[in-house]
């Protein structure tokens, strides 16, 4: 069975591409290296010992992305491919709508065309109102705060639009909570550009050296000691969420969003400290303003996940922060 991953390059698909070979799949990856290095692809084939055929494309373009469908006989599409950076989302919003709805609409107009009818689609808690609960199930009302967000909520719209008017599509929309981590390798991991915006990237940084400290956005939440609590999720479970889902789609038709996360909670002085005690180095920080979006604490309702995609997470917080160490250390400077 052949899956094309979109973004298959980046920090999600990677990790994908690798549990998908490892279990015997032919994958396709399509990517223009927009905010991954090719590199990763080598990495891949290393650490499974296994071949794939990747295109180097925008996926927003249709003439250049319709080779792939031609050349390919695909079965399941999984679409990571689109812009994530919050605080850059809020600055360039035409730039973030132009990509990530672009590459959803051309992705579902080329699968209507060549008949593929499974696809798994990256959504993400941003499309919560997370002021309004702090356990978010699929039910929890929808609601943005960034431009991000919003691409993410329209996708999802599009895609359930796509599915009522095509009943033979199966759709899985996975929100994700907040990936963390590493393949046990070490050769695969989170490599933002630039100054991380993201928690585990700029903690791993500081511990590598290349950063001095790391701000804590903000002491007086109505959390349990004041920092904001987050729901992270360790990558190599969120990989095997995407197999679960592939299953899935083969059995069911229409859009379905499902949440991947752990359903726990931590601070981010608590992850501060699981890491510390990873990596055995100390993690110097000081406490600023809140960052602007952010709220108190939120993580997964984790019952639908279990209920139809049998998945649930497995690792914990300290093979997490193990492994992004071990990612770190190996790659000071990324790939
Ligand atoms: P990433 O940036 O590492 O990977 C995305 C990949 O898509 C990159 O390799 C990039 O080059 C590629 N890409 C972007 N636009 C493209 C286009 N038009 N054509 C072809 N390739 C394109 O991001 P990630 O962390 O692996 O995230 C994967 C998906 O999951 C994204 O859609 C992201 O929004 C979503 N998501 C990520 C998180 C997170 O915290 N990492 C959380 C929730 C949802
Ligand atoms: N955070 C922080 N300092 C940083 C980055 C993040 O204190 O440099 C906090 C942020 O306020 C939030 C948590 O860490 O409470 C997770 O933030 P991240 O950006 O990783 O993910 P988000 O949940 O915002 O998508």
């Amino acid at each position: 069975m052949k899956i094309l991953l979109t973004g298959g390059a980046g920090y999600i698909g990677s990790h994908t591409a690798v549990e998908l070979l490892n279990k015997g799949y032919e994958i396709v990856i399509a990517d223009n290296f927009s905010n991954s290095d090719p590199k990763v692809l080598d990495r891949i084939k290393q650490i499974t010992n296994k071949t794939f055929v990747h295109y180097e494309v925008d996926v927003s373009d249709y003439n250049a992305f319709e080779k792939v469908f031609i050349k390919e006989k695909i079965d399941t599409v999984i679409h990571f491919a689109g812009y994530k950076a919050v605080g850059e989302s809020v600055k360039l919003p035409m730039m973030y709508y132009e990509n990530n709805l672009m590459a959803t609409i051309t992705l579902i107009n080329l699968m209507n065309k060549y008949g593929v009818e499974n696809c798994i689609f990256s959504s993400s808690a941003a499309v919560y109102d997370s002021s309004v609960a702090r356990l978010l199930t699929e039910e929890t009302p929808l609601s943005c705060t960034n431009t991000y967000g919003y691409t993410k909520l329209m996708s999802e719209q599009i895609f359930k639009d796509a599915a009522r008017a095509n009943p033979r599509l199966s759709i899985v929309l996975l929100r994700y909570f907040n990936p963390i981590g590493s393949h046990e390798s070490g050769m695969i991991g989170d490599n933002p550009n630039g100054i991380p915006n993201n928690l585990l990237p700029f903690i791993t940084r500081v511990a590598i050296g290349k950063l001095e400290r790391l701000s804590v956005f903000g002491n007086d939440y109505d959390t349990r000691d004041g920092t904001g609590v987050r729901d992270y999720i360790h990558v190599v479970d969120l990989a095997l969420g995407h197999i679960a889902a592939i299953d899935y789609c083969k059995e069911h038709k229409g859009a379905i969003a499902i949440n991947l996360g752990t359903g726990k909670g931590y601070s981010v002085l608590e992850i501060v400290h699981a890491f510390e005690k990873a990596s055995g180095r100390k993690i110097p920080y000081v406490f600023t303003a809140r960052r602007e979006g952010d709220v108190d604490e939120y993580y997964a309702s984790t019952t639908l996940a279990k209920q139809v995609l049998g998945w649930e997470a497995k690792f914990g917080i300290e093979q997490m922060c193990a492994s992004a160490w071990n990612w770190q250390k190996q790659n000071p400077d990324g790939y």
